[in-house]
């Protein structure tokens, strides 16, 4: 057994899965949440996982594929791997038999440092807090749960897998914003693009499940859940994506508003009175589908559009324009395509924003074929015609099995 232990930590939560990286698949997983001391009790959820039992050689757990909640304060991070650690001893499975040999971080933002993962060092941890600047909600919360983390697990390597390290392939044309470039280098303004994990693993496993080389192909890969983005990949490698500084930029998402024209910001700050806090919480929290319809979970706007509700129509019409008008562009950006996957929780799940996205592509040989696609299956599929020149996938994705195998693929270089 090579379990890898995977944690994504957030500022009041964490949450982390345990895989065994000779099947790939997961022992143990759970959420710590509730972090902190103005919440009074925390919450602890463990789930052992059916392939705990099937390990040969593990005991077997004493809680099969079933979930234990612990109610109780939890101060801090520190205390919040105290409990995750006492939910394996008494639920499974045993980390004294098998400790994980590698423990992965998900790290929002790796700025321009970082292009790959990387094993922490107190330099790592200190850069990592650098870029909190960049990512004040994420690198900091982050960086708490390796802090705790570490202590837990004081013998096993620590790597960082960052959101934004497969998009440092982009070029300087596609991530400098025409800006003055004094402004933009003394504020490291940039786009920086995120999802990276996400889009490298479904890119990797469409050339795979083709059986195609993936320096050969070129892809498109739309993650659309309750943030989206859109990258176009050419062999392997980042060329564009559409979100930038931020994970605010590109497609409409379930709170945020994606692309809107900045001067609308200092018209509402200049005319209306917002704040930058105002306009911040617009449009990351307030826009996207809550904003225009109501609900930011597209099976409440789907629900209200079978009702006749305007403006969810409006929203739903919005949301696939915009899915148009980045697969055209891509189109262009890499000169035609091979591959265009649709993975996250409306890209796995909705057909009709996957057919409506691809509509007018038809003259580009793109063609879904409406039966695979509406077919209720899970797992990665064609839904293409077998006419159609680009093969059209559904791909669901596992950043945290991604972060395990970069983590796995890092730290064999520590180990040996
Ligand atoms: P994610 O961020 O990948 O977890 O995606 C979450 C979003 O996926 C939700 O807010 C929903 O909008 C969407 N979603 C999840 N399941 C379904 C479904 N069965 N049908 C349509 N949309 C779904």
């Amino acid at each position: 057994m090579t379990p890898v232990l995977v944690i994504n930590s957030g500022s009041s939560s964490f949450k982390y899965q345990l895989i065994d990286m000779d099947t790939e698949s997961t022992l143990a997983s759970g959420l710590v949440e509730r972090i902190g001391g103005g919440f009074g009790e925390g919450v602890a959820r463990h789930t052992v996982h059916a392939a705990a039992l099937a390990a040969p050689d593990g005991p077997a757990p004493t809680v099969v594929d079933a979930t234990t909640t612990r109610e109780l304060p939890i101060p801090d991070h520190t205390a919040g791997f105290r409990v995750m650690l006492d939910a394996f001893s008494s639920d499974g499975p045993s980390l004294d038999e098998h400790p994980p040999i590698a423990v992965g971080h998900r790290v929002v933002h790796g700025g321009a440092r970082f292009f790959e993962p990387t094993v922490i060092t107190p330099l790592v941890e200190a850069a990592i807090d650098d870029l909190g600047v960049l990512a004040p909600l994420h690198n900091p919360a982050n960086l708490e749960g390796i802090r705790a983390a570490e202590r837990a697990f004081p013998d096993a390597p620590h790597v960082a897998v960052f959101d934004t390290a497969f998009h440092q392939t982009l070029a300087p044309e596609a991530y400098t914003y025409a800006i003055d470039a004094e402004v933009a280098a003394a504020h490291r303004i940039r786009r920086y693009g995120f999802h990276g994990t996400s889009h490298k693993f479904v890119s990797e496993e469409a050339a795979a499940f083709l059986g195609r080389p993936l320096e050969s192909l070129k892809q498109i890969v739309f993650h659309l859940g309750n943030g989206a983005s859109v990258t176009a990949i050419d062999g392997g490698r980042s060329v564009e994506t559409s979100m930038g500084f931020t994970p605010l930029e590109g497609l409409m998402m379930g709170t945020r508003s994606g692309d809107i024209d900045p001067a609308v910001l200092i018209h509402l700050a200049r005319r209306a009175g917002m704040t930058i806090d105002d306009l911040d919480d617009l449009l990351n929290k307030r826009s996207g589908f809550l904003g225009m319809a109501g609900s930011n979970d597209l099976r409440d706007v789907r629900a209200a559009i079978a009702q006749g509700d305007e403006r969810a129509i409006l929203a739903f019409e919005v949301y696939v324009h915009r899915l148009r008008a980045y697969a055209g562009a891509y189109l262009a950006q890499l000169g035609g395509v091979d591959v265009i996957s649709f993975t996250a929780g409306i890209g796995e799940n909705a057909p009709l924003v996957r057919s409506h996205a691809l509509q007018t592509l038809g003259f580009a040989g793109i063609e879904i074929d409406p039966e695979r696609n509406l077919a209720a299956a899970r797992g990665i599929r064609v839904i293409s015609t077998d006419a159609s020149a680009v093969t059209v996938l559904v791909v669901p994705t596992d950043e945290e099995l991604e972060i395990a195998r970069q983590t796995l693929s890092v730290a064999r270089g520590t180990v040996e």
